[in-house]
């Protein structure tokens, strides 16, 4: 990604301090995860029915934009079943030999975290499955005419992947995930829980009004939401006596350049280049990704879902398109927030 951006939903990788915080932050049960309420219902009852059973419960695919709370889920899972939870990435299991060496360290009822699922790699992939559906794995020992494959039993273990995006998704894949969910974007109510929630264990007096405030600028999205709340604290430690109002509140949002919708100047850079060149006609995602200097996978990721969501752009068959609403925020915002930053 070309800037870290506050918006920016994944976890800033060099950030270790940071991601002690999220860390932190994270709710470790059904209980203290707000929100995603139909989700919570569904994997409460297949829990329940796998604790009944003593089985583990049936592979969980978790789909939606960054930040919206999939790998706090899995681990939520976990700690409902009573279960270890092993964490690892699409991109960072490279061979067939690196999935195999974790999948036979597992022990009957563990889970394994796969995040950006869609990131495997073919063969990787093609063992996962029958890993998956019988608890078998195949592996080919020796090299050339001395070859052979050998056949593992593996514990009964349970797969839960995260993507942001099902279309990439294999449908072999797919098909081996018995519990498939689609994270929703949160109300402001739910933010504003959120925001109250992380305040408190972060030893932050945040006024409900200034939560309120917040919760209408952070994309609806629970790490945007603690990641501006953090920012806001340090400018009232170090503007004020450390009490979040709205002032303060609001003083801190005009230096991040965030504006009354939560979007940041890299957003409007996008509606403002996409009006400019297009006017309200569609663009191909490549042109936009040309436009903005940004990887297509970005916009797709990180900028488009929220702006589809609050419907400042809308998907045609030719492309996306800046909607009337879309044109109103930056013609009102960009000429308003110009003149405020001067
Ligand atoms: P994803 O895996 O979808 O990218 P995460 O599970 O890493 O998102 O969530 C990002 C952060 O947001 C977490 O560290 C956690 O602090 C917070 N969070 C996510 N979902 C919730 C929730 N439902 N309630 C409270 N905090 C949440």
């Amino acid at each position: 990604m070309a800037i870290e951006r506050i918006i920016d939903t994944s976890l800033h990788a060099d950030d270790s301090a940071e991601e002690v915080i999220e860390v932190t932050l994270r709710p470790t049960s059904f209980a203290d995860y707000t929100g995603q309420e139909r989700l919570k219902k569904n994997l409460k009852l297949a829990i329940d029915a796998a604790k009944q059973r003593s089985e583990p419960i049936d592979h969980v695919l978790l789909y939606g934009p960054p930040g919206l709370g999939k790998t706090t889920m899995a681990s939520v899972i976990a700690h409902e079943m009573g279960t270890n939870i092993r964490v690892t990435s699409g991109p960072a299991i490279e061979r067939a030999g690196d999935l195999a060496s974790i999948l036979t360290n597992l022990n009957d009822g563990d889970i394994l975290f796969i995040d950006e699922i869609h990131r495997l790699g073919r063969t990787v992939e093609e063992v996962l499955y029958s890993a998956m559906e019988d608890f078998k794995l195949d592996i080919m020992i020796g090299k050339g005419p001395a070859a052979r494959s050998v056949r593992l039993d593996l514990p009964k273990f349970t797969v839960i992947g995260a993507t942001t995006r099902t279309g990439v998704l294999s449908a072999p894949l797919r098909d081996r995930f018995g519990l498939i969910h689609r994270l929703e974007f949160y109300t402001p109510a739910e933010i504003t829980r959120i925001i109250i929630r992380a305040a408190n264990i972060l030893d932050s007096t945040i006024h409900p009004e200034a939560a309120e405030l917040l919760s209408t600028r952070a994309r609806l999205t629970p790490r945007i939401a603690n990641r501006l709340l953090k920012r806001v604290r340090d400018y009232a430690d170090v503007n004020g006596d450390g009490i979040i109002d709205v002032p303060t509140t609001k003083a801190a949002l005009l230096l991040l350049e965030i504006d009354e919708s939560g979007l940041d100047p890299g957003d409007r850079n996008l509606l403002i280049s996409m009006i400019d060149n297009y006017g309200s006609n569609p663009v191909g995602l490549n042109t936009i990704a040309a436009l903005t200097g940004d990887e297509a996978t970005t916009i797709e990721d990180f900028y488009e879902p929220y702006l589809l969501q609050i419907g400042f752009i809308e998907r045609t068959p030719r492309g996306r398109r800046v909607t009337a609403k879309g044109y109103k925020h930056v013609g009102k915002t960009s000429s308003e927030i110009q003149e405020k930053l001067i």
